[in-house]
């Protein structure tokens, strides 16, 4: 028996399905819904417990961290310790890998529940948090220069002369 016009009954079936149905639409930005927990947004830095330690600097695998560190005397013990007088995250660049957060040994560099990072010039992305602003765009570890691989060869020898009589007097 032919099933002429079935497909067609389907289709309209789920179409007034979705008609008269509960309306699952989420008006985004207006309604934000609730972000997962330990969801990673957009990365903040407490400056007033950063030791600039620069581990975080170090450890990021995109170089999205750049801090300039001085030594100064900030808690009054006599003692000029590191302190970061700059400190920028590329947001550009991040990945939210959250290397950075788990090698801080104060805690102080972690996620927060921003992620709506948008601009017209990918700069605008290099958020600030020390006194002084860093350069985003000066890779803060330059790549290293690969050491050649020893190949396996052996110098050749050099055979020494015979030292003749003329010579040795
Ligand atoms: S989350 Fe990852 S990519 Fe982003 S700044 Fe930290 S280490 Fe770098
Ligand atoms: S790892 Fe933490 S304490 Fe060290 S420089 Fe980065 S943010 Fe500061």
């Amino acid at each position: 028996m032919p099933q002429v016009g079935q497909g067609i009954l389907k289709g309209m079936g789920v179409t007034l399905q979705h008609l008269f149905g509960q309306k699952i639409t989420r008006q985004y930005p207006e309604y934000k819904r609730e972000l997962p927990e330990r969801s990673r947004g957009m990365l903040t830095v407490d400056m007033d417990r950063c030791i600039a330690c620069l581990q975080c600097m170090r450890i990021c695998p995109d170089h999205c961290i750049s801090i300039e560190s001085t030594k100064r005397d900030a808690d009054g013990s006599g003692k000029p310790k590191p302190f970061a007088v700059g400190f920028v995250i590329d947001d550009s660049r991040c990945m939210y890998c959250s290397l950075c957060v788990e090698v801080c040994p104060v805690n102080c560099i972690y996620h927060t529940e921003e992620f709506e990072a948008q601009a017209y010039n990918r700069l605008e992305l290099a958020r600030q948090f020390g006194e002084l602003p860093v350069d985003p765009t000066v890779d803060p570890k330059p790549a290293v220069k690969k050491k050649k691989k020893p190949t396996g060869k052996k110098a050749p020898k050099t055979v020494e002369k015979p030292r003749t009589g003329d010579e040795a007097a």
